[in-house]
């Protein structure tokens, strides 16, 4: 018979987006609970790390560690490079609700890192969620209604892992649904292998 694969222990997520949409906050919301609300470009490390507990498709408890990727601020004025995206198991592509720009950016992120990690486009079987962060704000300075978020998803999912692009509506600044976006980026992450 076959050998079983080998299972990865560490997963290599990565978190693309414009600049300020809070992916940062995000990160160090998910990693260590904390929400400074300062601008902060840059960060020491490349990533960081955290021990998680998945439920895989056999419904076996795997035991993984997440690196998390965040760019150091040079999204604003540089591509960031093959080795920020090489061997990334799943993507988080983050706007800001507030943001429409940011919203109409996201083709061109999906589209950078599937030409970097050169996976064809058009087929492109890769796990990827969608987070509209800064859902905290006021209701009246929302400017991506939740609907167009998901016609985004509907859209540039087809095709991938057999349905749309997940959608969650977070915010860094109260942890509303970080937790529960994280876990599942790892679980797709842990699904696609
Ligand atoms: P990055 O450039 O994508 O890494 O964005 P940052 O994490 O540095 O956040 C940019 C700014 O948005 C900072 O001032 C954050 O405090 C703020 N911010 C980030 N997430 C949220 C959020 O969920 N709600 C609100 N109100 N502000 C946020
Ligand atoms: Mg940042």
């Amino acid at each position: 018979s076959a050998p079983a694969r080998t299972k990865k222990h560490m997963l290599k997520l990565v978190i693309l987006g414009d600049s300020g949409v809070g992916k940062t906050s995000l990160m160090n919301r998910y990693h260590s609970n904390k929400f400074t609300g300062q601008y902060k470009a840059t960060i020491g490390a490349d990533f960081l790390s955290k021990h998680v507990s998945i439920t895989d498709q056999t419904g076996n408890v795997r035991n993984v560690t997440l690196q998390i990727w965040d760019t150091a601020g040079q999204e604003r004025f540089q591509s960031l490079g093959v080795a920020f995206y090489r061997g990334a198991d799943a993507v988080a592509l983050v706007y800001d609700v507030g943001d429409a720009k940011s919203f109409d950016h996201l083709d061109n992120w999906r589209g950078e890192f599937l030409r970097q990690v050169g996976i064809d486009e058009i087929g492109a079987n890769f796990p990827f969620i969608l987070l509209g962060n800064k859902i905290d704000r006021p209701e009246g300075e929302r400017q991506v209604p939740r609907q167009q978020a998901e016609e985004w998803c509907q859209r540039a999912g087809l095709g991938s892992m057999g349905g749309p692009i997940p959608h969650f509506e977070t915010s860094a600044k109260t942890a509303e649904n970080v937790e529960g976006a994280f876990l599942e980026l790892a679980t797709l992450a842990v699904l696609h292998e």
